[in-house]
C-alpha cells in the first residue's frame, strides 16, 4: 500500500527515504514541497529527478482526511467536519482575528477522559488520529483558505484544543507538533503552538523533554473534591501533582507561564470563595487564567455563569496579580465553540451502555 507521507515528521521521512536508497536532502526537498507549497502531486515537484518522482508515485501518497462538510459562522469562524473512516468524524475550526489566524485541531476521535461538561467526552473514545490526520488538518486548512496578501499561509497559531486529549495520543501528536515547528515544514514558533491537556502528569513531563510548546491546562476546579467530579483524570493525578508538573514543565517551556483554562459553571465552580481557593492553589505557579463561558451541551446539567459572575471572578484573580482573560465565544451559531465539537463518533467504549447496566 502507498505510504502516506503526511504520517512522517522530518526524521521519520529521512529514515523512510534512506530505506528507499535516497539521500536525506531529498526528504527535505519533499517536505518543503508538501508543507511550504501545499503540494500533493509528485509530478509538480520539479526539482526532483524524474526517476524519483515516478518511484514516489508508485510507493507514496499525500492524503489529508476527507472533508464531509464545511460551515461558516457569521463571525468568520470556519468549521470542517472530517471523515476519519469507519463512521468516525472529527472537527477542525479556523478562527480568524485581525493579527493572526488560529486553527483548533483535533487529536482523537472521541475522548476517554469523560469530563462532566464536554460533548467529546460524552461520546466515549473511538480511536487515536494518525499523524497524517492531525497535521493533515493544518495542511488542508492552509490550502483551503489560501495564502494571505503577504504570501504567507493564513494559519499563524495552532491550538490542540479540538476533540480529544492530545497527550493521550502522544507519539502521533508529537510527530505532528514537530512538523508544525520544522523550518522545512511550517516553521511556527514554539510559542505559537499550544497543547491543551486535562492534566496527564507523566505525559506532561515527556512533552517537556521531547517537544516543549506552549502549555494550557484545563483546571476547572480549585480543589480535588470538585475536580474529581468535573475532570475525572484528577482522581489519578490530583492537584498537588498537577501543580508540581506545571512547575517542571516551565523549566523548559517556550513561555514563562502556564495558561489555566477554567470553564465557568453557574453555582458549581464560580463563587468568589472558589476564586480565592484558586489563588491559593496556584500561588507558586507562574500562570495566566482563561475563563471560558460554558457552552451548554444536552448531555450535562450545567448552566453558563452570568457575565456578571464571570467578571467578578476575573476581578478577584486580577486583584491577586493573575492576568485573566475571558474567552470570547466564537462560532456559537455553528456549534464550533469549545466543548461543542461532537462530530459523529460512535461510542466504541459503549459507555452509555455500561452506565445503564450499573444503574448510574
Ligand atoms: N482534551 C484537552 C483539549 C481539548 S478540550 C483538554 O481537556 O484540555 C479544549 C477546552 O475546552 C478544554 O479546556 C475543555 O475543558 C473545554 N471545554 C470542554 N467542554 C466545554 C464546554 N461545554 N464549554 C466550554 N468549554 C469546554
Ligand atoms: Fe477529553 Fe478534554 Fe473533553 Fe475532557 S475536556 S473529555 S479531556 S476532550
Amino acid at each position: 500500500m502507498a505510504e502516506n507521507l503526511l504520517n512522517f515528521d522530518a526524521e521519520q521521512l529521512t529514515a523512510w527515504f534512506a530505506q528507499q536508497g535516497e539521500k536525506p536532502f531529498r526528504a527535505r526537498q519533499v517536505l518543503r514541497w508538501i508543507y511550504k507549497n501545499g503540494e500533493s502531486d509528485f509530478d509538480a515537484m520539479s526539482d526532483l529527478a524524474q526517476s524519483l518522482r515516478s518511484k514516489l508515485k508508485e510507493t507514496a501518497c499525500i492524503v489529508a482526511p476527507k472533508v464531509m462538510r464545511e460551515e461558516l459562522s457569521e463571525d468568520g469562524t470556519r468549521k470542517w467536519l472530517l471523515d476519519v473512516g469507519t463512521g468516525n468524524a472529527v472537527e477542525t475550526v479556523f478562527i480568524p482575528e485581525t493579527d493572526r489566524g488560529t486553527l483548533c485541531v483535533s487529536t482523537q476521535a472521541g475522548c476517554a477522559l469523560d469530563c462532566a461538561f464536554c460533548s467529546t467526552g460524552k461520546q466515549g473514545f473511538s480511536r487515536n488520529l494518525s499523524t497524517a490526520e492531525i497535521i493533515g488538518q493544518l495542511w488542508w486548512a492552509n490550502r483551503e483558505i489560501g495564502r494571505a496578501s503577504d504570501g504567507n499561509w493564513p494559519i499563524t497559531n495552532v491550538v490542540l484544543m479540538g476533540m480529544g486529549e492530545p497527550l493521550a495520543n502522544f507519539d502521533n501528536t508529537v510527530s505532528a507538533l514537530r512538523l508544525m515547528l520544522d523550518d522545512n515544514a511550517y516553521g511556527l514558533s514554539r510559542r505559537r503552538v499550544t497543547v491543551s491537556t486535562s492534566g496527564i502528569v507523566p505525559a506532561m513531563d515527556r512533552l517537556r523533554d521531547e517537544c516543549p510548546v506552549a502549555l494550557a491546562v484545563s483546571l476547572h476546579a480549585p480543589n480535588d473534591a470538585l475536580r474529581d467530579v468535573l475532570v475525572p483524570i484528577n482522581r489519578k493525578y490530583p492537584l498537588r501533582e498537577l501543580m508540581a508538573a506545571c512547575l517542571r514543565y516551565l523549566e523548559r517551556a517556550p513561555r514563562d507561564f502556564v495558561t489555566f483554562e477554567y470553564v465557568m459553571l453557574e453555582g458549581v465552580n464560580d463563587s468568589l470563595q472558589h476564586a480565592r481557593e484558586l489563588i491559593a492553589l496556584v500561588r507558586d505557579v507562574p500562570c495566566k487564567f482563561n475563563l471560558i463561558p460554558y457552552n451548554p451541551i444536552p448531555q450535562a446539567p450545567y448552566r453558563r455563569s452570568s457575565a456578571e459572575a464571570v467578571r467578578r471572578f476575573r476581578d478577584v484573580l486580577m486583584e491577586a496579580g493573575i492576568v485573566t482573560t475571558i474567552r470570547k465565544t466564537r462560532g456559537d451559531d455553528i456549534a464550533a465553540a469549545c466543548g461543542q465539537l461532537a462530530g459523529q463518533v460512535q461510542d466504541k467504549t459503549r459507555r452509555t451502555h455500561r452506565l445503564m447496566e450499573v444503574g448510574t
